[in-house]
């Protein structure tokens, strides 16, 4: 997969209509449809006030929430339209269709230096359907087409690929800052490349190990996952989280990865409880648990072990919890590995999803390279995929 894209800095936007897709695709209070936080629409400025800047006329275009092909007013695009002016502190010219006679007009109408914002895409089941029509209503309204929705970029969808076979396509600052980091990382890492995996199934992250055993030097396991890989060297688990199904996958990784010279890492003690809650109390245990327990996060030697383990890499890629961090006394292992990460000097990128609302919630947002705007996207990166969203902008 290549990953070197024209960006916008590459586009001669100046007069032109640029169909720009963001990541609107905010936090809101279920009752009353506010947003709840509005990183996203901060994040999307930048790229946005490039293009105005330029002299290019903005038609932003994002999803929200899950409408599924139906007009939901509680979904509508109108508020972020209003944040987004806000934070702008120029008037957005919010549409109330999508490729209807109102964004038609507006779209023909909109001048350099203006934007506008569509409604919300998903409204239309062609959307995700990934539609040519819709697709190409889409792109006749515009020039350029510019990719700034990394969270999406996983999918084949009219707004993130389809307009790219209508409009000469673009990567946008954020989708771009994602590709030179986390491509770089796994097209020429500087060594030795850790990868920390955690979370809680084998089976969501199968991919992501395979591809990775073929790239990094070291792969340190931890989470619910780890139990899997230890019943399979035949380590007593308790009633900790199995999936049987993998036990022959979790020893062929092992395999593999002493073939290819991988360290790979589980581990050696643990923290457990008798029942999976936030008030359970935590005991300890070394290799093996007992009967009646489950491991609830990696044990003190463990984490001094892994901690040791990312000292002096070059690359570290971070993909999941150590344990369950939700309860505050099995957020030990997680936090342990956010400090060595943190503290190792090495490239650090963290995987969206969990591991970066745990870096946030633990206080490490600050001290590592790049978290990952995106969650399904950067685990598709990382398992190697082709991303349909990235695939289809010009290369450089
Ligand atoms: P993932 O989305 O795959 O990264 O998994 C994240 C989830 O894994 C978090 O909600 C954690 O609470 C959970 N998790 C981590 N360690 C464990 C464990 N030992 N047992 C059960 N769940 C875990």
């Amino acid at each position: 997969m290549n990953y070197n894209k024209k960006t916008v800095y590459d586009a001669d936007v100046k007069g032109k209509k640029v169909l720009l897709r963001c990541d609107f695709n905010v936090p809101q209070n279920k009752e009353t449809g506010e947003i709840t936080s509005d990183k996203r629409i901060v994040a999307a400025i930048p790229t946005i006030r490039y293009l105005l800047d330029q002299g290019a006329a903005v038609i932003a275009c994002s999803h929200l929430g899950k409408p599924k092909g139906e007009w939901k007013t509680k979904l509508t695009l109108a508020p972020v339209a209003k944040r987004l002016s806000e934070l702008l502190g120029q008037e957005v010219i919010f549409a109330s269709d999508i490729i209807g006679e109102d964004a038609q007009a507006k779209a023909a109408a909109l001048q350099p230096g203006q934007i506008m914002l569509l409604e919300n895409l998903r409204f239309d089941i062609r959307e995700e359907k990934n539609g040519a029509d819709f697709a190409k209503a889409l792109a006749d309204m515009a020039e350029l087409f510019v990719s700034d929705a990394f969270g999406t970029v996983h999918r084949a969808h009219a707004s993130t690929a389809g307009v790219a076979a209508y409009l000469p396509a673009y990567s946008g600052l954020l989708v771009d800052k994602e590709l030179s980091i986390m491509g770089k990382a796994l097209a020429d890492p500087k060594r030795p490349f850790v990868a920390v995996l955690g979370g809680a199934k084998v089976s969501d992250k199968i991919a992501v190990i395979n591809n990775l055993l073929e790239k990094a030097d070291t792969i340190i396991i931890g989470g619910g996952m780890a139990y899997t890989f230890l019943k399979a060297q035949g380590k007593s688990i308790g009633k900790s989280l199995l999936e049987e199904d993998r036990l022959d996958y979790a020893r062929e990784m092992i395999q593999k990865a002493a073939d290819r010279g991988v360290k790979f890492l589980l581990p050696v003690d643990h923290l457990c409880a008798a029942e999976f809650a936030a008030d359970a109390q935590p005991v300890a245990a070394e290799e093996n648990i007992p009967d009646g327990l489950m491991g609830m996060d990696i044990g003190p030697k463990t984490a001094a072990l892994y901690a040791e383990a990312v000292k002096g890499a070059g690359t570290i890629v971070w993909n999941g919890p150590m344990g369950v961090f939700e309860f505050d006394a099995f957020a030990g292992g997680t936090k342990a590995m956010a400090k060595a990460i943190s503290e190792s000097g090495a490239i650090t990128i963290v995987g969206g999803g969990d591991s970066a609302s745990a870096v946030e919630k633990l206080g490490f947002a600050d001290k590592v390279t790049h978290i990952s705007t995106g969650g399904g996207a950067s685990l598709e990166f990382l398992e190697g995929k082709e991303l349909p969203g990235v695939a289809c902008l010009q290369d450089k």
